[in-house]
């Protein structure tokens, strides 16, 4: 499973547009604040960084491929002004991995300029790209990005950007979470569903559009609360507004998958703390499934939130048993199985002292194919491990995604092709648990609001389906 896409926006910082120009440097451009929310949104793309910013009145663009700090460098960003601005960090779950494809996308239609940071994957992308080719529309790209920008812009035609937008939404099907910055304000858009985050933050008299939280928190801006699903917010000169286009039924289904995995622990998303999520799935599984263990150690990172809730759940000692290598970088970002089965090892290291001759028990976020997993247990058991237990704060992924997160193919889901005792078994544990569906669901939200999201991947309740 990986990370889809992290978008920013900022609109007014400084006040005016002189940053640079007269070597007004106290106040930050709305680009390097930009620059540096993406920095704290790096974990939800590494393929790809791009800025733009609004410079005396037009929309100007750096991207290129790689992490941030590979793409801006002091020079580029220092002398790239502007009031306001967005940014996009990618990981590619529909178009190949090339600069065409990285963002923010712009284009230049009758009304000015437009440009877009996306998260999320539209379910119709061939049939509206289609239609639009059929009118005469020539793509860039082959990213579904691109064909939300060219669709709110062939709404355009008979109408204002705004109607435009509503016309498109009405024709777009699937997860998006969307930034738009054109010559005059600064829009945010999430689906109806709400498959992705998106929240909203100030920075003084600065709106403020972000991915998660942590990327306000890095700025200083204070977070206000989230972009509702199948809201749109637009920011000015005169302020903030919010519609939502007609009268709809509430559909919420936000990607749990952001509270397991996705996104930071010390992010707010979908208006809750990601680390109070991972906590308390920790403490339910520790009640449905509980061990005789001498001692519980994390799958560092994504296990350590839920093995801490666990571990205050049931009293067994919590020990950092497996060291993870904070410098490995994109070695693992590499899509080639055989370099990833060798990144395992170069990426976490046992703690001997720890683990021999204890009864350890394991806890991580999720098992995806379950070679890695394997690999780890392995390790435990060189590492003098009496036995070996394992715990998992989320349901067994047993569908792939449509909306934005990339997951192989069902074949390659171990637990779509394997029981439970199979699982054990192939990875070597002497007992293995999953948190249920309806506690990962208590853990993420109050019992009223379970159904406001998508368990598509563990029960394959697809909310909307592709075509
Ligand atoms: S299918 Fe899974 S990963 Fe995809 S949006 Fe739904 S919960 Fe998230």
């Amino acid at each position: 499973m990986r990370e889809e896409c992290g978008i920013f926006g900022i609109w007014k910082h400084p006040e005016q547009d002189a940053c640079v120009a007269t070597g007004e440097h106290d106040a930050l451009s709305a680009a390097r604040l930009t620059y540096l929310g993406l920095f704290a949104l790096q974990h939800r793309g590494q393929e790809s960084a791009g800025i733009t910013s609004l410079q005396e009145g037009k929309l100007k663009t750096i991207k290129g491929m790689g992490l941030v700090s590979e793409v801006f460098s002091t020079q580029n960003i220092e002398t790239f002004p502007g009031t306001a601005a967005i940014g996009h960090v990618r990981y590619s779950t529909t178009g190949s991995s090339i600069l065409e494809n990285a963002q923010p996308i712009s284009v230049t239609y009758a009304g000015g300029q437009l440009s877009a940071a996306h998260n999320g994957n539209l379910v119709n992308t061939d049939l509206l790209r289609e239609i639009l080719e059929r009118q005469g529309a020539v793509f860039q790209t082959t990213s579904d990005s691109e064909v939300i920008i060219q669709t709110i812009v062939s709404h355009t035609a008979s109408c204002d950007l705004y109607q435009g937008i509503i016309r498109a939404i009405s024709s777009i099907k699937g997860a998006y979470a969307l930034i738009l910055l054109t010559n005059n304000e600064l829009i945010g858009i999430r689906d109806e569903f709400g498959f992705r985050p998106l929240c909203i933050g100030k920075l003084n008299n600065s709106f403020v559009l972000a991915s998660e939280s942590c990327a306000l928190d890095i700025i200083g801006a204070e977070y206000i609360r989230e972009v509702e699903p199948g809201e749109i917010v637009i920011i000015n000169n005169s302020g903030i507004t919010s519609q939502k286009p007609a009268k709809q039924p509430e559909r919420y289904k936000q990607c749990v998958f952001e509270y397991i995995y996705f996104a930071r622990p010390d992010s707010k998303v979908f208006g809750k703390s990601v680390y109070d999520v991972r906590k308390q799935s920790g403490r339910y599984l520790a009640k449905e499934s509980p061990v005789s263990a001498d001692v519980i150690i994390p799958i560092p990172d994504s296990g350590v939130s839920a093995a801490l809730g666990y571990a205050e759940a049931c009293g067994i000692k919590y020990e950092l048993g497996l060291i993870r290598n904070h410098y490995v970088g994109r070695t693992f970002i590499n899509p080639k199985q055989s370099i990833r089965e060798f990144g395992v090892s170069m990426k976490l290291n046992p703690v001997r002292e720890i683990i021999a001759d204890k009864r350890v028990l394991l806890v991580d976020d999720s098992i995806v194919r379950g070679t890695t997993c394997k690999k780890i247990i392995k390790m435990i058991r060189n590492a003098g491990a009496k036995e070996v237990h394992l715990r998992i704060s989320s349901p067994p992924i047993k569908h792939s995604c449509f909306y934005g997160v990339d997951t192989p193919d069902p074949a390659e889901l171990i637990a779509s092709t394997h029981s439970l005792e199979e699982i054990r078994d192939f990875i070597g544990v002497d007992s293995l648990s999953y948190l249920s569906i309806e506690n990962l669901l208590s853990a993420a939200s109050s019992s009223i609001e379970n159904d406001r999201f998508c368990t598509a991947c563990f029960d394959g309740a697809y909310p909307i389906l592709q075509g």
